[in-house]
């Protein structure tokens, strides 16, 4: 069977993805609005009650804008501890129940197995997530601060890998606009990967198994598609000779990109 990966939106405005095999849906963040997320479903031909849960990687608003609604509209929303209980005092009574999983352990969500696997970010315990569906590995790293060795074990050979590829250091740090100590923390241990980084990581991570890198999380004013394909150029040469699809994903916008991996045949047809 198929296993589908849709990207709603990613970016420092917003991150949510979708990932489908037959009836089974699941969802990476909801870093927009339900609003938005339920009109992207209803594009998609997914029922929100469709939804077997939202996997939040951490409790930054533009990956949980939408997931209070979402909850509260009974879909499960699945988090580690430390991520509910900063959710919880944000959202006060009005947050909903949650299902709470533990970093570093395997747990099955439909037919999914799902492992979290804790980061260098930002947040109070954040996440990325390595997901077994239809025998294909998804890997979800966005956010993840700096490459550690257990990012660079876990999310090795994934057939399909989401992975941040955020700023221009040179545009970041010419920015007008953010002060000294965003840039900091942006370019910290504990912020985002530059291009450079993800593009050297990204190295590391593709094997012969990888059919799909999907480049997301783009900064809307320190980074450009163009500048991603320049730093990724190496990788991006042999990608047709290796069968490797490489989509990378507009920053700023709410955009609807699909991933097609077909477990039948091994291949993955970007579609949109
Ligand atoms: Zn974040
Ligand atoms: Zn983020």
């Amino acid at each position: 069977m198929s296993v589908t990966l849709s990207v709603l939106a990613s970016g420092s405005s917003g991150n949510c993805a979708l990932l489908r095999m037959g009836d089974f849906a699941l969802m990476i963040d909801a870093g927009v609005s339900a609003r938005r997320i339920t009109c992207a479903l209803q594009e998609l031909g997914v029922a929100l009650q469709a939804l077997c849960g939202v996997l939040i990687t951490h409790e930054h608003g533009d990956h949980v804008a939408g997931a209070l609604a979402l909850g509260r509209a009974g879909v499960p929303l699945y988090m580690n501890g430390q991520t509910f209980e900063v959710l919880r005092q944000k959202w006060g009574e009005r947050m909903p129940r949650a299902k709470i999983f533990q970093n570093g352990e395997v747990f099955n969500l439909g037919v999914a197995r799902v492992l979290p696997v804790p980061v260098a970010h930002d947040a109070y315990d954040p996440v990325a997530f390595r997901i077994e569906l239809g025998g294909r590995v998804i890997g979800f790293a966005t956010d993840i601060g700096h490459p550690s060795r257990l990012v660079v074990e876990r999310f090795r050979g994934c057939d399909i890998l989401v992975l941040e590829s955020n700023h221009d250091v040179g545009l970041l740090q010419a920015d007008g606009k953010r002060p000294w100590s965003v840039k900091q923390r942006i370019l910290s241990r504990h912020g985002h990967l530059s291009n450079e980084v993800a593009a050297r990581l990204a190295r590391e991570l593709v094997t012969e198994r990888t059919r799909h890198l999907v480049l997301g999380h783009l900064s809307g004013d320190c980074n450009s598609l163009d500048v991603v394909r320049e730093a990724f150029a190496a990788l991006l040469s042999q990608a047709d000779q290796r069968g490797l699809g490489v989509t990378v994903i507009e920053p700023g916008v709410v955009c609807w990109r699909h991933v097609v991996c077909d477990t039948q045949q091994g291949e993955c047809i970007p579609c949109r």
